[in-house]
C-alpha cells in the first residue's frame, strides 16, 4: 500500500478514505494493521504522579460523558467481531477505580476469538482485587512502580502507598496474572540511581521490568528533554551491575526492546518511545473513557464514537467510522520533529 505523503517532512494530507481498500481490519496508509486496542476506563486517579498530573489533580470528565459499561462492551465487541482486534489492554487514569471492571472483563472474555486481556494499574487497590480480576478473565497485569523507597514514592506519587503497591504485586503474582510486568519511569535527580535496585527487586520476585522513557504527555506541559533519562543511560546504569545481551527473538510490534539479564532467562525491557521510536511497527488503536477514538497517543485529532453510538448507529456504522479514522493514522508521533505540539489531552485522559 503506497503512503500518501506531501513533500514536507512530518506533514501530510489527510488520506482520502475513498482510496481505502475494502478490507474489514484497521489498516492505514503505511501498511500497518491495528489489532491491539487500548481502552481507557476512567480519567480519574488516586495517585498524582508528578510526570503525569498536578498535585491538585485535573478537572475530571463529568459522569454522563463517560461510556457506561454496556457502551464500552458494545464498542469492544465491534472491535473484536468486525475489526480484527485480538488484544485488549485496560488502562486509565486508574482502571481499578472503575467499579464495573470485572463485568467488563467477563463480557470481553466471552467474545470469539477470545481477546487476550491485560491491565495497566498503579496497584494501590490491587491486593484485594487481583483474584477476582483473574477469575473474570484478565490474563496479565502491568504495575507502575518508579521506586522502592517510601519517601521517594511519596514524593513522586504525592501519596504514601508504597506498601499497598508491593502487596498488589504479590497478589497479582499469586493470582496467576503472569508474567507480572513492572513499568518504571526514571527521572533525572529523582530516581535514576535506582535502576539496578529495581531490576534486582524484579528478578528476586519473578516480575518483568520495563523502563519507559518519559514522554511529553504530562498535563502540566513541563516535560523537558534534558531531564528525561534516555534508553542509553538506562542501559549504562544497568550494565554497571548486570550483563545485558540483546534478546535473540524478533521484537514484532512490542514497544519494549528486551535484553537477557546475566545470560537469561530473565529479561529487562526498555520502551524508548522518544529516542528510538517504534511507530513503524505500531499495531495500536485507542479508545478514551469518553468514547473518543485515537489513532496514536500523540494524535492531535480524535473521532467521536460516543455521539453516534448514543444516536443509534449500527455496529457496522461504528466499525466504518473506526476504519476511516485509522486509515488516517499518521506515520509517527513527531516528538522529535520541529514544531511538535503536545496533544491537548494528557496521558491520564488518553489511557497510557
Ligand atoms: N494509572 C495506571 C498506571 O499508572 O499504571 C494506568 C495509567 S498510566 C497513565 C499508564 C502508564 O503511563 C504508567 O506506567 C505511567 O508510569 C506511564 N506514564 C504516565 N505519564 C507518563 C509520561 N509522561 N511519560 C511516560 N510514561 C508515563
Ligand atoms: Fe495516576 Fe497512572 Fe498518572 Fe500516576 S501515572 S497519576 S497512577 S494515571
Amino acid at each position: 500500500m503506497a503512503p500518501v505523503e506531501l513533500g514536507i517532512p512530518g506533514v501530510r494530507s489527510t488520506p482520502d478514505v475513498s482510496t481505502r481498500p475494502d478490507l474489514p481490519g484497521l489498516i492505514d496508509t503505511y501498511g500497518r494493521v491495528a489489532t491491539d486496542l487500548r481502552v481507557s476506563l476512567t480519567d480519574r486517579c488516586n495517585l498524582r504522579c508528578t510526570y503525569c498530573m498536578p498535585a491538585e489533580g485535573l478537572e475530571w470528565l463529568p459522569g454522563q460523558d463517560l461510556l457506561t459499561g454496556a457502551e464500552l462492551i458494545r464498542l469492544i465487541r465491534v472491535a473484536v467481531d468486525r475489526l480484527g482486534v485480538r488484544e485488549l489492554r485496560f488502562t486509565g487514569g486508574e482502571p481499578l477505580l472503575r467499579k464495573d471492571l470485572a463485568q467488563i472483563l467477563a463480557a470481553s472474555a466471552e467474545l470469539r476469538p477470545r481477546p487476550r486481556m491485560s491491565l495497566t494499574t498503579n496497584a494501590v487497590s490491587l491486593a484485594r482485587k487481583a483474584r477476582g480480576l483473574a477469575l473474570a478473565g484478565l490474563d496479565r497485569i502491568n504495575v507502575s512502580l518508579d521506586t522502592l523507597r517510601p519517601d521517594r514514592f511519596a514524593a513522586i506519587t504525592r501519596r504514601d502507598r508504597l506498601d499497598d503497591v508491593f502487596a498488589g504485586l504479590a497478589a497479582a503474582h499469586e493470582a496467576g496474572l503472569t508474567p507480572v510486568k513492572v513499568n518504571t519511569v526514571l527521572m533525572r535527580g529523582v530516581n535514576e540511581d535506582e535502576a539496578p535496585d529495581l531490576l534486582q527487586f524484579c528478578l528476586d520476585h519473578g516480575y518483568q521490568l520495563r523502563f519507559i522513557e518519559q514522554m511529553p504527555l504530562d498535563a502540566q506541559h513541563e516535560w523537558d528533554r534534558a531531564k528525561m533519562i534516555t534508553a542509553e543511560e538506562i542501559l549504562d546504569r544497568l550494565s554497571a551491575r548486570f550483563t545485558l545481551t540483546p534478546e535473540p527473538v524478533a521484537r514484532g510490534a512490542a514497544p519494549a526492546e528486551r535484553w537477557l539479564v546475566d545470560g537469561g532467562p530473565a529479561t529487562v525491557g526498555v520502551i524508548a518511545s522518544v529516542t528510538r521510536p517504534f511507530c513503524a511497527a505500531c499495531d495500536r488503536t485507542r479508545l478514551t473513557a469518553d468514547g473518543a477514538l485515537r489513532t496514536c497517543l500523540f494524535a492531535t485529532t480524535e473521532t467521536d464514537l460516543r455521539g453516534p453510538l448514543r444516536a443509534g448507529a449500527s455496529d457496522e456504522e461504528l466499525a466504518q467510522l473506526w476504519r476511516a479514522a485509522m486509515w488516517g493514522k499518521a506515520k509517527g508521533h513527531g516528538i522529535n520533529d520541529d514544531g511538535f505540539a503536545q496533544p491537548d489531552r494528557p496521558m491520564s485522559a488518553i489511557g497510557g
